[in-house]
């Protein structure tokens, strides 16, 4: 079964078990004359929403690439996360809504036995979609069979505490289901804000786990011709389709034959083993040990005096046409990065006052 069959599969299941609890509910409802559990059969009908929504995320999110979207279609799912993220909220603030207009107008509900069975067989239903779900999402990682999942479990919660505040008021004569409807109403809409930034950080754009990086660099590295490996950025479009970029330092002797050897290796490992396709660009390392490596030896003792500075590479001097180039990534918690940048050009510049110096300011995209 691929990833797409297994989400669909699970949110069939999701709305099947909705489907059976507000059928259930609903009967019991009519037989108890209970307009409160019939109401909340209704209620029910939303959270089938959710998996619907889960669907029609991985539905999308599975469509080839196409003209119009050439990266694919991955990322749909994030989008399907945020909408859970939502319907999450309405529910959070209906829960309130309910609650204050209860407490309000002072009516109190009656319980009846039908009561307690119907809604202890939804809390136990729901929790165990809501852990069938989280655990599908984590396998498959979709986000928005986790956020469904999330929707699950606080209506479980939701229901636990109508039980919770039926069975006080039922052998206290206190009614504490208004205050406790608000709590799990404020609950639910925190959990709500979590799925919808996670997701909306998703759409963003987020650093890649260091895991991931550590293992690609190291992979990279392995190769005899590699001395380097740089600037690794990769770009996420849904279920670990990544599209990116790195530098590698090589000897400046290369061939432009071996480098194209060179580059089919790293882009067939990056697509075969971390499911990326990989644009390789390269930094020629000087041979020698002449005026070169002297003037490497000074730009390295400039550059490692800034604590901001995370990394100096791609360093390549040129005897012949005088020129020094570099990169250096500083710090995103650097707060003047322009002037750091401007102070060590200076110093190179001071020190080999014939040459040209080029430095790139380089992000910190993926250092681990
Ligand atoms: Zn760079």
């Amino acid at each position: 079964m691929n990833r797409e069959q297994e989400i669909v599969k699970t949110s069939v299941i999701g709305i099947i078990g909705n489907v059976f609890l507000v059928a259930g509910k609903i009967f019991v409802g009519v037989i108890a004359r209970s307009a409160s559990i019939v109401s909340d059969a209704v209620n029910n009908l939303t959270d089938a929403m959710s998996s619907i929504i889960t669907v029609v995320g991985a539905k999308l999110s599975g469509k080839k690439p196409d003209r119009e979207h050439p990266y694919g279609h991955g990322r749909a799912e994030f989008i399907a996360a945020s909408f859970i993220g939502m319907l999450i909220f309405v529910a959070g603030a209906l829960a309130i809504y309910e609650s204050v207009l209860s407490l309000i107008s002072g009516e109190k509900p009656e319980y009846d036995v039908y009561s307690f069975i119907i809604i202890g067989a939804a809390v136990l239903v729901k929790v165990g979609l809501g852990l069938y779900f989280k655990k599908k999402g984590e396998k498959v990682k979709s986000d928005s069979l986790k956020a469904s999942g999330t929707d699950a479990l606080l209506d479980s919660l939701l229901s636990f505490g109508t039980l919770v505040g039926a069975g006080i008021s039922f052998a206290f004569g206190v009614h504490p289901e208004g205050y406790i409807g608000i709590a799990i109403g404020l609950l639910i809409i925190k959990s709500s804000v979590d799925v919808f930034r996670e997701s909306a950080s998703k759409i963003l754009g987020e650093r890649t786990e260091t895991q991931f990086v550590s293992e690609m660099v190291k992979d990279i590295s392995e190769n005899p011709r590699v001395f380097g490996v740089y600037d690794l950025i990769l770009h996420n479009y849904g279920a670990d389709r990544n599209i990116g970029s790195v530098h590698v330092e090589v000897d400046e002797n290369l061939t432009a034959k071996e480098i194209q050897i060179l580059e089919r290796e790293i882009a067939y490992l990056c697509y075969d083993k971390y499911n990326t396709v990989m644009t390789v660009g390269v930094y020629a390392r000087n041979g020698g040990n002449g005026k070169e490596s002297e003037i490497r030896k000074k730009v390295e003792e400039i550059t490692a005096a800034y604590p901001e500075i995370l990394q100096t590479h791609g360093f390549f001097a040129d005897e012949q046409n005088k020129t020094v180039s570099l990169d250096i990534i500083i710090s995103f918690e650097c707060e003047t990065p322009e002037k750091i940048y401007g102070e060590v050009r200076k110093k190179i510049q001071d020190e080999y006052p014939d040459y040209t110096v080029h430095i790139i300011l380089d992000k910190d995209f993926s250092l681990t």
